[in-house]
């Protein structure tokens, strides 16, 4: 009867553990999802000069890498699984079996090219959310302000102190040129 209950408790921790590494493998490969969502919404959100919602932006940046940690996870589980594989493979090799060798290495290539994918795409979600607020910033400063209806903002005439909608490149009581620097009470509405 003691036997049994080894058997019963083995199979339940294999099962869990297969459970766990499977989730971890979906994780991992919903990470490279993610990670290219969000690259294609930073890309929609430079193209379009910032009028793009940038919420939806931000949220796609978060999953990406909440996920990527995940996927980190699975890079780890993969490394150690590799080193027992490549002592197999090692001794497939030594019996020169050809069929045996494609069998065992062709997991371990497409293993190793989903792991690199996970790691990329992750380092690269990880700077573009780092980077998320600076280029919101750096878009909503230099971009043609009072477009869309998301740009809302002022520019002093440096000359006559006349405020400008943010719209205008001259200033309209004087004709002085106005630059993006003069831009004051600019809020921009995501
Ligand atoms: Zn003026």
């Amino acid at each position: 009867m003691a036997g049994f209950y080894v058997v019963v408790t083995a199979l339940i921790m294999i099962l869990t553990a297969a459970v766990i590494i499977i989730a971890f493998e979906l994780l991992s490969v919903l990470s490279i999802v993610f990670s290219a969502i969000s690259l294609s919404k930073s890309k929609r959100y430079i193209a379009l000069g910032g009028r793009y919602d940038f919420k939806t932006v931000k949220r796609f940046h978060i999953a990406a890498l909440v996920l990527f940690i995940f996927g980190c996870v699975s890079v780890f589980i993969f490394a150690t699984e590799l080193i027992f594989s490549l002592i197999s493979l090692a001794n497939v090799f030594a019996y020169k079996d050809i069929g045996s060798v494609i069998s065992e290495a062709v997991p371990l290539i497409l293993g190793a090219g989903k792991n690199a994918a996970v790691v990329i795409l992750g380092v690269n979600s990880f700077r573009r959310y780092s980077g998320a607020k600076k280029m919101r910033d750096r878009l909503s400063v230099n971009a043609p302000v009072n477009r869309g209806g998301y740009f809302y903002g002022r520019k002093t005439c440096p000359k006559c102190g006349y405020e400008n909608s943010a719209g205008y490149n001259y200033c309209t009581m004087c004709g002085e040129k106005l630059d993006k620097s003069q831009v004051t009470n600019l809020t921009i509405k995501y």
